[in-house]
């Protein structure tokens, strides 16, 4: 035989049965996987020790200048894209290689956390800290599949943006603006990938998109006796009623869709705000003026549009002597279901049953919230969730379970090396 014979006879047999269907080049980036698992711990104590909270302009920043810096090591060209001051938003991360082989790869992460970070630690295999899974974890989970694709030569002539919004989280106005750069990179790219937390073995095809609304309802005030009567009428308290109870009966038919009141204030002097109110009357006067808050979620800019219609025509539908208007602010989009997604999500699944993992299926499309790869599909093809297992997001409990890393490195680099030959 000749030597090269032999060193694929070695390699054939080195294979285990369940890798049988990986190709030299792929176990070349599995091995590259292997070699570097043992960093993937110290680095992400590294992110959530970096309070990078939405609203801290430093520490998003800095978290983008050490990512930026571990991009940059493997041959992407990094920059800071900062907002503009009035946004109240720091920038993002951008981060790109050039190349033209394959697909052109978007991948989508971000640096803002909920909750402050700062509170990184261990306990067995979970990672605890603000972060840790929403979406810190993810991050390097992105870093170091494409740390394994460089190690093992992968990523030369390859065209990858990695994009880390610095505002995930509470996206700044106008979202325009604050979405320019993601719009831009999408532009570049054939697909996105986008590093959410993963859900056992599922991946996510359709996120909803969310808008919040306000509704301001006026009506006749004076003493109580008079409400029933024509010239009272039924004050805003009954009219606010009769709306919600509209939404109830005739929003909650459509599938996917939920519309929730969360604050509600009458009486007959009252004021809202996103997270509380007040209200001031007596018993024995009828109440001019409520105001209800709340959000509105939907699987499709058709279904919003539909739903925004009954919503207004439900609103518009005023008892005696009332009025109400309501106001829609400007929110996520969807992210729809798609063939082009099933077709990203069943190239996941095969990677990870090459690799000897389980079977990944879709998580059902109309449970997952809003996130940064509805921006971006429509257009792309896109598919999210590939980031690191774990839960308690925005809260203080959050962890990540960083058993099930190798694994999640290993798929994300295969799915992105086959995607990009
Ligand atoms: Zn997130």
């Amino acid at each position: 035989m000749s030597p090269r014979l032999v060193l694929a006879a070695l390699l054939i047999l080195a294979i285990p049965a369940a890798r049988a269907a990986l190709n030299p080049a792929e176990e070349k980036i599995v091995a590259a996987v292997k070699a570097q698992a043992g960093e993937f711990n110290r680095d992400l104590e590294t992110a959530v020790q970096i309070n990078s909270a939405t609203e801290n302009l430093a520490g998003v920043r800095q978290l983008a200048d050490l990512h930026g810096a571990q991009l940059a090591a493997l041959g992407l060209t990094y920059r800071f894209v900062a907002l503009p001051a009035a946004t109240g938003r720091a920038g993002h991360l951008v981060a790109e290689h050039k190349g033209t082989k394959g697909k052109r790869v978007l991948l989508i992460g971000h640096l803002d956390t909920v909750l402050p970070g700062g509170n990184f630690r261990r306990d067995g295999d979970k990672a605890l800290g603000s972060g840790t899974s929403d979406i810190k974890g993810g991050n390097l989970i992105i870093i170091y599949a494409l740390r394994a694709l460089h190690a093992a030569g992968a990523l030369a002539d390859t065209q990858i943006i990695v994009m880390m919004t610095g505002d995930e989280e509470a996206v700044g106005r106008p979202v325009e603006v604050a979405r320019a750069e993601l719009f831009a990179a999408a532009q570049r790219s054939d697909l996105a990938l986008a590093f959410e937390g993963a859900i056992a073995h599922t991946g996510t095809v359709a996120r909803r998109g969310s808008a919040s609304w306000e509704i301001e309802v006026q009506g006749a005030t004076g003493h109580s006796s008079g409400i029933f009567s024509t010239a009272m009428g039924a004050g805003s308290v009954y009219e606010a009623a009769r709306i919600v109870t509209g939404f109830y009966t005739e929003l909650r038919q459509l599938d996917g869709l939920t519309l929730n009141p969360a604050l509600i204030v009458g009486g007959t002097e009252v004021s809202l705000d996103r997270t509380g109110g007040k209200t001031e009357g007596k018993t024995n006067i009828t109440a001019q003026r409520t105001l209800i808050r709340g959000d509105l979620r939907t699987t499709s800019a058709e279904q919003l549009a539909d739903a925004q219609a009954k919503i207004r025509a439900i609103v518009a539908n005023n008892l005696p002597r009332t009025s109400a208007t309501i106001t829609f602010s400007e929110g996520y989009p969807a992210m729809p279901d798609s063939p082009a997604n099933r077709a990203l999500l069943a190239q996941l699944d095969q990677a990870s049953r090459d690799l000897g993992f389980p079977a990944i299926t879709a998580y059902d499309p109309r449970s997952r919230g809003a996130g940064d790869i509805a921006f971006v599909s429509p257009p792309l093809p896109a598919l999210d969730g590939l980031g690191i297992r774990g839960g308690g997001a925005h809260a203080p409990t959050e962890w990540a379970d960083l058993k099930t890393v190798p694994e999640l490195v290993e798929r994300t680099a295969l799915l992105i090396y086959r995607l990009t030959r």
